[in-house]
């Protein structure tokens, strides 16, 4: 099983660092976790192009986490006319989004089956939503996924993913605080990518705004896990590798690793942190 950050940004632009968005490749299944930013461009450099990837799961529907998913549907389309529907896996609001995605891209589909025979022959943008509820799980070509709440109120509802293959464990937890849930997703998983934000430099940041822009940063720091927090959950579910994503504040690139420190206080495993396309493999 290997595990590629395909974008360790968040909502604010960087130019070295594409959105939300990670890779889980298991079983010769390709999983998009998330698709924020760029993550078409992140796939691109990782030799899976969108065609490859017939599962997505979505963590949740804040902008940042989803701002890419048409450039997945649509260049996976053009790129695989012949493929399977793509399979769109997210919390209860995905068939919403989902469907005023396609609506927003019934144009360009039109224009595309105008001008080109074969996609007239395979026909339009093929796509199926499957909403999941905590609990629920599907197996994906022997690949199994279970459904998991998280906690990233006033955003609800939201969901971390288990992917489980071969007598290995992956937990993507995307946005959310510490809870009995989350711990249930972790236990003894072989790799935890959690989203973490620095409490001490937003509110440094906070510190230098003024309102009401300061207020608004610091309200980012009720719904995240601290990296601090990250490694109080691996330690506490016996993880084997804590991965660090979705940096807030983003350092510099290079300096990633720096992000370690205070989650490997309380969690003696691996911890991974780095650039775009940072991978682990298990
Ligand atoms: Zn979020
Ligand atoms: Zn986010």
């Amino acid at each position: 099983m290997k595990i590629t950050l395909l974008g360790t940004g968040g909502p604010l632009p960087d130019a070295h660092r594409a959105g939300p968005s990670t890779l889980v490749e298991a079983g010769g299944q390709q999983f998009l976790v998330d698709s924020g930013r760029g993550c078409v461009m992140r796939l691109a450099a990782c030799g899976v192009p969108p065609a490859f990837i017939n599962t997505v799961l979505l963590t949740h529907l804040h902008s940042d986490h989803i701002c890419d998913l048409n450039d997945v549907v649509t260049t996976r389309w053009i790129t695989s006319p012949a493929s399977e529907p793509l399979r769109i896996v997210g919390p209860v609001g995905t068939r919403r989004v989902v469907e005023a995605l396609l609506a927003m891209l019934a144009l360009d589909e039109e224009y595309r089956l105008a001008h080109h025979a074969d996609l007239r022959t395979v026909g339009g943008m093929k796509v199926d939503v499957v909403e999941v509820n905590p609990g629920d799980a599907l197996s994906v070509a022997g690949v199994n996924v279970s459904a998991h709440r998280t906690d990233h109120r006033p955003v609800a509802p939201t969901i971390g993913y288990r992917i489980e293959h071969d007598g290995k464990v992956a937990a993507l937890a995307g946005d959310t605080v510490p809870c009995a849930e989350l711990d249930q997703m972790c236990s003894d998983a072989d790799v935890y990518v959690q989203t973490v934000l620095r409490e001490d430099m937003v509110r440094a940041l906070g510190d230098m705004l003024p309102a009401p822009a300061s207020g608004r940063l610091l309200d980012i720091l009720d719904y995240h896990s601290t990296v601090e927090q990250a490694g109080q959950t691996a330690a506490r579910n016996n993880v084997k590798h804590l991965v660090l994503t979705h940096y807030v504040p983003a350092p510099p690139v290079g300096t990633e690793t720096e992000w370690c420190q205070p989650a490997s206080a309380f969690f003696n495993g691996e911890i991974v942190a780095g650039p775009d396309l940072t991978s682990v493999t298990v």
